[in-house]
């Protein structure tokens, strides 16, 4: 079952979301206070995180940003604030999705069910790739579009890697620059852009120049796989 925590500071709106949300199957956990939110994250250890973006005491946007540093684990932001949707998704805060208030609580079923879809264990890459026209072979550092070995970097490699194993999930270039280091280092924006041009070009002729690297204007790059 599918653990789901809700970050809500308005108990009818908590209540509702609960209440949908166990009806599809999920589990749920509630909490309502903006700093208690990273302790139950780390306790109850949810599969997906609902976080309203005006908590008392600490805002979502502040968590968000604290759970990129440590977590990968699927964050929904809810907001009134539609204004705020670039930044949410964006570079700095990288959350995966986000729900507008006000929401039907359908919608929100539909998004948790949506977004958790979309996250793959990356252990799982293999298999699934397998069955597609892009393979990634982890153990072997090896990569074959349409029957034919692409020779990448190691940065590249991981870089590609890193997305195929969440198609279709926005990466902000920090997030990506995470993957192809695990030094911390600090490297540009720019250097992200060159990689995904290089991974683009070695992979365009292999594929008859399907694109399987999307450029999300303002935010980052997904992965999409070819057909
Ligand atoms: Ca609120």
């Amino acid at each position: 079952m599918k653990r789901i925590l809700i970050a809500e500071d308005e108990p009818k709106l908590a209540a509702l979301l609960i209440d949908y949300l166990e009806r599809f199957g999920f589990s749920t956990h509630w909490v309502d206070d903006g700093a208690e939110v990273m302790t139950n994250f780390r306790t109850y250890e949810p599969d997906l995180i609902l976080l309203d973006l005006m908590l008392p005491n600490r805002d979502g946007m502040d968590i968000c940003r604290e759970l990129r540093k440590c977590s990968e684990v699927p964050v929904i932001m809810v907001t009134a604030r539609v204004e705020e949707i670039d930044r949410i998704l964006g570079l700095e805060l990288g959350a995966d999705d986000y729900i507008c208030k006000p929401f039907s609580p359908r919608e929100v079923v539909a998004r948790v069910k949506s977004v958790l879809r979309r996250m793959v264990p990356s252990d799982a890459v293999d298999s699934r790739a397998t069955r597609q026209r892009l393979m990634i072979d982890e153990a072997a550092y090896e990569v074959t579009a349409d029957g034919t070995e692409v020779a990448l970097t190691p940065q590249e490699f991981h870089l590609l890697k890193a997305m195929a194993a969440q198609p279709h999930r926005v990466f902000s270039r920090n997030q990506l620059i995470d993957k192809m280091y695990d030094d911390g280092r600090i490297v540009s924006d720019r250097t992200v852009d060159t990689y995904i041009k290089n991974l683009r070009k070695k992979l365009a002729v292999p594929l008859h120049n399907d694109e399987v690297i999307a450029s999300v204007y303002g935010v980052g790059y997904k992965y999409v796989p070819p057909e």
